[in-house]
């Protein structure tokens, strides 16, 4: 009997693989990781099953190594590793990289053998007379190996003089051979302070529940001590205190003997949540925070915390969707609509659909918040499939703020300049100031300029990789591309005309920036976007910087619309509402209508009174009127009719594939293929559009090609996407030229 074990690695394709467990130690379990040989290098991968075998199938290798004494993934993290490779079509090996900790344990050395062939190239070296510089080196790397003796590490070898090229050369006629291999690090590396020194945490006051939250979070209770899998869709205004809910609902699963998973959308919110946890529910909760941003160590430490136990609730973002905490009995997804839990990477999962089959996998009970749920959500819970719970106002009788539409038409017939912050805003600002109280200005839009356009001949400069206009960053000097990083100096004249007729289109946060400090130079101004503030901690410092009343005014994009609980804030100014209207995407109204919602949001959270101006050209439109008036249930029902007329999601199933490739042709080609593959869905019910030129036909020097595939139900989706894949692999397409993203949230 030979034991054979199922392993995922972490490569990009569909498959797993079968290894051997050696009988020089017990096979692993299923969640246990393992060092395997692949190709010609050892490499970790996660067991994922085991069966008994009568004999060893030809050509199955062994397991080198077994890293763990307990299975790292527990059985239900194996189930929602195989559900999120299935339903999205994900390289299986690279699903369950995300899922596990950084390997710590063993690192990669590269070794080098001396073949038969090199000890005969020794041997005709050595007889020459005379040797160049290059022979002598290589002479020098060859005699380092004892004849037939063990491999040796590359690295000191490299460091001979002139061994690297020497290896090189060698490596390629054959007279060295490489791999590399996996050598466990002494334990005293592995070891981590876990214990990291206590933070300070102030015990904020606990306030009174009012009578809509309280009867709100009875209903979780409930649902908590029963410890079933059940779906909540806390739909709360902003400032209608949905922490508190998901604090006492905490508290519950606890009390409960069971753990709690919060997923928040960015970062940055982790930390301010994770404080808050651990002062209302003490050290013993072991409140930790994992996100993808953490160092290795570190994350390791807090992975294997939560995995022995000590620690029993978890805040993170997506990626902590795969927390190994056992017997879960709550699941909080913040912000339930927020597009940045769509991983847009290979694993393209959803973390917050994951957290939801996670939950049903193990009992639990889910609460989804959100002030603008994702139209997705809200019509579950009008079929529902969810239970609706709603905070229809602000706490403590606050009042909603007033929300002011500013035409930019009109603002340019009387001034007749195109500013950035228009003659209404801009009063505002100064209104502020004179008041002593702060603003806060969204600016959707990195650097200083859109584009950079010829009026000669009309043509703005474009990346040399994408198919995209670069972005002028004026602190830079330079134009971006924000898409592939490329970056090239500002042209004087035009690259295609050589005329010197070159403008700037557009404002961006620099811009607008400028624009405040021109115009109020006695004002204390920051700026937060990914350019001003490039770590966390520079995020914090800016931030705490504004909490604490050392800034007047903060520009900043989308990153300011979530979350932050500012209170001397009286104005938002919204510099445009149009950027995202324009973007070819079937949810550029919804993605609108949330990011008025949660900006107006911002404004008046603590005792003074708060308004927002949102300036716009299209007013009558009915995502910025609907966010203006923070009206959801208007916005939902005018979205609804047109999605589902226009068979979208939450009234259809969709998938986005690109095929992509260096050259067009092979693009073109492979595409044509995949038209062929899909065209029998089409009677079984399914739509498919496309091939057509991607909105972005060239990402990073690839050409591209999309389809956009229909279906009224998920499932017979995923078996013609599963179908489609596997005939392109028939066919010879390579598995990396076709991207699929199921239930994607952009279509760039
Ligand atoms: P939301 O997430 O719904 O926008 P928060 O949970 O951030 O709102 O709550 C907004 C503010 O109201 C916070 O400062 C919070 O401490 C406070 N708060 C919450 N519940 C109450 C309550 N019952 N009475 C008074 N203040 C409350
Ligand atoms: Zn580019």
């Amino acid at each position: 009997m030979t034991e054979l074990c199922e392993v995922a690695l972490p490569v990009p394709l569909r498959s797993t693989f079968t290894y051997a467990a050696p009988a020089s130690f017990a096979a692993p379990a299923s969640g246990m990781r393992v060092v395997v040989p692949f190709r010609n290098r050892a490499m970790v991968g996660v067991v994922v099953a085991n069966e008994q075998a009568d004999a060893r199938r030809e050509g199955v290798r062994e397991i080198s190594e077994v890293l763990d004494a307990e299975p790292a993934l527990t059985a239900p993290l194996i189930a929602l590793g195989r559900w999120v490779a299935s339903y999205y079509l994900a390289p299986v090996g690279e699903v369950f990289r995300t899922m596990l900790p950084p390997v710590v344990e063993v690192r990669a050395v590269r070794e080098l053998s001396r073949t038969a062939a090199g000890t005969e190239y020794l041997r005709e070296l050595e007889a020459l007379e005379e040797r160049t510089g290059e022979e002598r080196a290589e002479v020098a790397v060859l005699r380092a190996f004892a004849a037939g003796g063990e491999p040796l590490r590359a690295a000191p070898l490299r460091r001979a003089a002139g061994g690297e090229s020497a290896i090189a050369r060698l490596l390629h006629r054959g007279a060295l051979e490489a791999r590399v291999v996996a050598r466990r690090r002494t334990s005293a590396a592995v070891e981590f302070a876990s214990d990291a020194p206590a933070e300070w945490a102030p015990d904020a006051p606990r306030p009174a529940l009012n009578a809509e939250q309280a009867s709100v979070l009875d209903a979780i209770r409930a649902e908590i001590a029963a410890g079933e899998f059940r779906v909540n869709l806390l739909h709360g205004v902003t400032g209608s205190g949905k922490t508190e809910v998901y604090l006492g609902a905490i508290e519950a699963a606890l009390a409960a003997g069971r753990t709690a998973l919060v997923l928040v959308p960015e970062i940055a919110l982790t930390m301010a949540l994770s404080r808050l946890l651990e002062a209302r529910l003490g050290r013993e909760a072991g409140v930790t925070v994992l996100h993808s941003a953490l160092p290795d160590g570190e994350r390791s430490a807090a992975w294997w915390a939560v995995r022995r136990g000590t620690a029993r609730v978890v805040v993170g973002t997506r990626s902590a969707v795969f927390a190994p905490l056992e017997r879960l009995g709550l699941v909080v997804v913040d912000e339930e609509q927020e597009a940045s839990y769509k991983q847009e990477e290979t694993p393209k999962y959803n973390g917050r659909d994951a957290a939801l089959v996670r939950a049903k996998l193990e009992g639990a009970v889910v609460v989804l918040g959100s002030a603008t749920p994702s139209l997705e959500s809200y019509q579950n819970a009008r079929r529902g499939k969810y239970r609706l719970l709603e905070l229809p106002e602000r706490v403590a009788q606050r009042p909603m703020a007033r929300v002011e539409l500013v035409d930019l038409r009109e603002d340019f017939r009387h001034t007749h300049a195109t500013r950035a912050v228009g003659e209404r805003l801009r009063a505002a600002v100064a209104e502020r100031l004179a008041a002593g109280t702060q603003a806060l200005i969204l600016i959707n839009r990195r650097g200083y300029s859109w584009f950079q356009l010829c009026r000669s001949c009309g043509v703005a400069v474009q990346c040399k990789n994408c198919s995209i206009s670069l972005t002028y960053h004026k602190q830079r000097a330079r134009l971006v591309c924000h898409y592939c990083a490329y970056s090239r100096p500002v042209p004087a004249a035009c690259p295609k005309c050589s005329q010197k007729y070159m403008y700037f289109v557009g404002e961006g946060a620099e811009q607008v920036e400028e624009q405040l400090r021109a115009e109020f130079p006695q004002a204390r101004i920051g700026r937060l976007d990914r350019d001003s503030v490039r770590t966390q901690q520079a995020y914090r410092t800016i931030l705490d910087a504004f909490a604490a009343g050392e800034l007047d005014v903060l520009v900043g994009t989308q990153m300011l619309a979530k979350g932050h609980d500012f209170h001397r804030v009286t104005l938002v100014g919204v510099v445009s509402a149009d950027l995202a209207l324009g973007l070819p995407d079937f949810r550029a109204a919804e993605r609108t209508f949330q990011l008025l919602t949660q900006v107006a949001g911002r404004a008046g959270r603590g005792e003074l009174h708060g308004d927002v101006l949102i300036q716009t050209h299209y007013p009558e439109h009915y995502a910025i009127q609907a966010g203006a008036r923070q009206d959801y249930h208007a916005f939902f029902e005018k979205e609804a009719q047109f999605r589902r007329a226009m068979h979208y999601p939450p009234f259809a199933a969709l998938a986005n594939v690109i095929v992509r490739a260096k050259s067009l042709e092979n693009a073109a080609r492979w595409a044509r293929q995949l038209a062929a593959i899909l065209g029998p869905e089409e009677e079984r019910g399914l739509k498919v559009l496309g091939p057509a030129a991607a909105p972005l036909a060239r990402l990073r020097g690839e050409h591209r090609l999309q389809f956009l595939i229909k279906s009224p139900r998920k499932t017979p989706l995923t078996q013609a996407l599963t179908r489609a894949l596997d005939a392109c692999g028939e066919k010879g397409i390579p598995e990396g030229a076709v991207l699929v993203d199921v239930d994607p949230i952009g279509l760039m």
